[in-house]
């Protein structure tokens, strides 16, 4: 049975999310339904281990229009947001988190501009990142003042909380990468975007899953998606390293020829120890770059949808 294409597609990755998701989703279909009839939501469980599923197949009627896939394990939610995009059929997509930090008030703007203005992206930036903590606020902005440098885009502030017109969407599917960084692809992608500054709320209930480590392996990730610098960085070391040696090779070929070449112990050690150090870090570089296309030409699907519901035909049915 095929349904009709709808206005507005939303796509929320839910991850652990058990406490308030049909709260959450009930409220942001509340402010939906003051904006169109016509939309259809797009739930990706990323793998919960908590009663998330059990919620949206229990209560999922009680949200018109919804369709939930269940991701096999946690992919996190990057990939869970591929999957989201990848079956939203929406003329605009919305993309938004589960815990209404998102504030849903923001949909009736973002519509308004790409129905009236003819806007293809508008994203929601964030003026303000509410009760985050203070080390995860002191981590992104290091992040994104790096990243900003290295890829040439301004992240700053960017969130996933953003509109793609259909095309947007379309031409982001033409992007087969299985290193996704959903903020940097939009914004490669260019269009004719709009921007809506947003503080960022509280969250409703249960607890960010962001840890150090899993921010680390995005903001690696991020980088070598978007930037190969760090690979002319290994090459610039080199060759400063390449100017010191020539330097200290002069002056140790004079010491010899004065016969004082015994001194300079300690700065061998030290000069060991340092360039052992930026081998290591350049390797390491180096082998994330090596680690990305490995991943690229396994060519593995990016994500496994283990289950699949849909509001309307209240159908489970396992297509692994
Ligand atoms: N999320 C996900 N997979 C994960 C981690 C998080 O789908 O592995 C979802 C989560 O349920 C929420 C959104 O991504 O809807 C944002 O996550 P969170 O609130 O933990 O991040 P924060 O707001 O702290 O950046
Ligand atoms: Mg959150």
């Amino acid at each position: 049975m095929s349904r009709e294409i709808p206005e507005i597609s939303v796509v929320i990755p839910v991850y652990n999310e058990e406490v308030h998701i049909i709260q959450s989703l009930l409220s942001i279909e509340k402010k939906l339904k003051s904006i169109t009839s016509s939309y259809e939501f797009i739930i990706v469980d990323d793998g919960s281990r908590d009663t998330t599923w059990d919620q949206l197949t229990n209560h999922g009627t009680s949200i018109s229009h919804l369709t939930a896939l269940r991701l096999s394990r946690n992919f996190g939610k990057e990939l869970a947001l591929c999957a989201g995009l990848e079956h939203a059929c929406g003329r605009a997509v919305i993309i938004m988190d589960s815990d209404l930090q998102h504030p849903p008030s923001l949909l009736e703007s973002m519509v308004r501009l790409w129905r009236e203005e003819g806007k293809e992206i508008v994203e929601c930036v964030k003026t303000d990142r509410g009760n985050e903590s203070l080390d995860k606020t002191f981590y992104s902005t290091i992040f994104y003042s790096i990243l900003n440098h290295l890829s040439g885009f301004d992240l700053k502030g960017a969130s996933d909380f953003k509109l793609l017109d259909q095309k947007v969407v379309q031409a982001w599917r033409g992007m087969p990468e299985r290193n996704t960084f959903f903020r940097g692809m939009t914004a490669w992608l260019g269009y004719n975007r709009a921007q809506i500054p947003f503080e960022v709320a509280d969250r409703v209930g249960g607890k960010s899953q962001w840890h150090f480590l899993s921010l680390l392996k995005l903001a690696v990730n991020a980088v070598v998606a978007f930037s190969s610098i760090p690979l002319r960085f290994v090459s610039m070391f080199g060759l400063l390293f390449l100017i010191g040696a020539i330097v200290l090779g002069v002056q140790t070929i004079y010491q010899k020829f004065i016969g004082d070449a015994v001194t300079g112990f300690t700065t061998v050690i030290l000069l060991l120890l340092f360039i052992g150090s930026v081998i290591m870090i350049s390797l390491g570089i180096i082998g994330e770059y090596i680690a990305s296309i490995y991943k690229e030409v396994k060519g593995r699907p990016r994500y496994l949808v283990s289950q699949k519901i849909d509001s309307e035909l209240m159908e489970s049915s396992n297509n692994n």
